[in-house]
């Protein structure tokens, strides 16, 4: 008897390139500057609260939308940032994660044959997200090599059928972030339409040279039209507690809690417990930009003696950089040799674009301590 066979839902998916990318690293013992997490320690503070609200005994479940003070914390954290009243209760969900807040919000707007614009390079999630709820990406070419989004493309490629515009600032890989122009531009493309927006703000705090981060929550007639997700790993430096949260209209939130209920209902307990008093310490989300920016600038002091180009990183913790000038491989091929030979991993941008389209870029991941920057400059150098 041969075992029952699976129809894939996802045919054209293998493993991610953070898993290759990372699984290289450590095999060949290369510096990781592929996959995307700092390298030193999170907050202390927070990790005693953990520990201590384990200890006293929260530890069983909290309610399927999310421990309330800390739903209450992060309404007062949305109100001080972005000047918006959200109601804690109906408004926010707390997921694990920000790739399950996407996942949960694109598999509660979208029916078969629905289309959803999606910019590339983008996140690798989106695409499957999409397809497997039986809607059809539609893909529009941030413009190289500056990244920014050609809204007159986007005004071409709606049709009766788009549903959702998928939008992500700081963006990932390329460290472009939206401006107000671009909201201007989003928010005359939307009016009198049936489109939802699904913003991935999950690097909101890592915005540099004081440019004010463009939250979809700054706009209320934008909001109430979409879904936008956060990450506590990227704000603390803990991307392995994979805890998030979600925020749209109290209807929409009302779907949402019905596809969120049936799949992992609620989140890990100490966790929010914890993160509800730390959410009012405003120094430790204030200050990750300016912590993140410094680092910026020292990889891009550091990356001079290399025959690497980099290009602009405006947020996130990620920078690109052009390799024409070294080889003539593709990236994924370069990525991979750099690795192996050279002892530093990083991520080929190609693969963030259905198309494989390679522009000679590959991604560095500078979230890490100064001396890992050093090092793995150093031996880029070598190159
Ligand atoms: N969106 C983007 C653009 C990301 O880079 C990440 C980071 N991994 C996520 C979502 C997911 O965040 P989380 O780890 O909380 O699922
Ligand atoms: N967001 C991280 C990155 O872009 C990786 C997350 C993951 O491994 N899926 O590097």
């Amino acid at each position: 008897m041969s075992s029952p066979k699976i129809h894939s839902k996802l045919p054209s998916v293998g493993t991610t390139i953070f898993t290759v990318m990372s699984g290289l690293a450590n095999q060949y013992n290369a510096i990781n500057l592929g996959q995307g997490f700092p390298d030193y320690q999170m907050n202390e503070e927070l990790m005693k609260k953990v520990t201590e609200v384990m200890q006293k005994g929260w530890n069983q479940y909290v309610p399927m939308q999310g421990y309330m003070p800390l739903r209450e914390s992060i309404a007062e954290k949305i109100e001080f940032l972005y000047q918006t009243k959200i109601n804690p209760d109906t408004q926010i969900t707390i997921t694990p994660g920000g790739t399950y807040a996407i996942y949960t919000a694109l598999t509660t707007i979208l029916q078969p044959g629905d289309e959803v614009i999606i910019f590339e390079p983008g996140y690798d999630s989106y695409i499957p997200n999409v397809e497997i709820n039986g809607a059809v990406p539609v893909l529009i070419d941030l413009k190289f090599p500056d990244y920014k989004i050609d809204w007159n493309e986007v005004r071409k490629k709606i049709t009766p059928k788009t549903r959702v515009i998928m939008l992500n600032s700081p963006h990932n890989p390329t460290g472009a972030v939206l401006m107000e122009e671009d909201i201007r531009e989003l928010r005359n493309i939307v009016k009198n339409t049936n489109i939802f927006i699904v913003s991935d703000e999950v690097y909101e705090h890592l915005i540099f040279d004081n440019i004010p981060h463009q939250s979809i929550l700054r706009h209320p007639d934008l909001s109430e039209r979409s879904f936008v997700c956060f990450s506590f790993g990227k704000t603390y430096n803990c991307t392995g507690w994979k805890l998030g949260y979600c925020i749209s209209s109290p209807e929409s939130m009302i779907e949402f809690r019905k596809v969120h209920q049936f799949n992992c209902f609620c989140c890990h307990t100490p966790s929010q417990v914890a993160l509800a008093g730390f959410l009012k310490n405003k120094e430790a989300y204030l200050s990750l930009s300016g912590i993140m920016q410094q680092k910026r600038d020292h990889f891009i002091e550091l990356m001079k003696q290399t025959k690497f180009d980099l290009l602009n990183s405006s947020g996130s913790y990620f920078i690109c950089g052009k390799y024409d000038r070294i080889s003539e491989e593709a990236d994924k091929d370069f990525a991979i040799r750099v690795t192996k030979e050279f002892g530093v991993a990083t991520i080929p941008v190609s693969v963030f674009y259905k198309a494989g389209t390679d522009n000679k870029v590959i991604r560095f991941c500078f979230s890490k301590k100064k001396e890992t920057l050093e090092t793995a400059v150093e031996r880029l150098t070598k190159i």
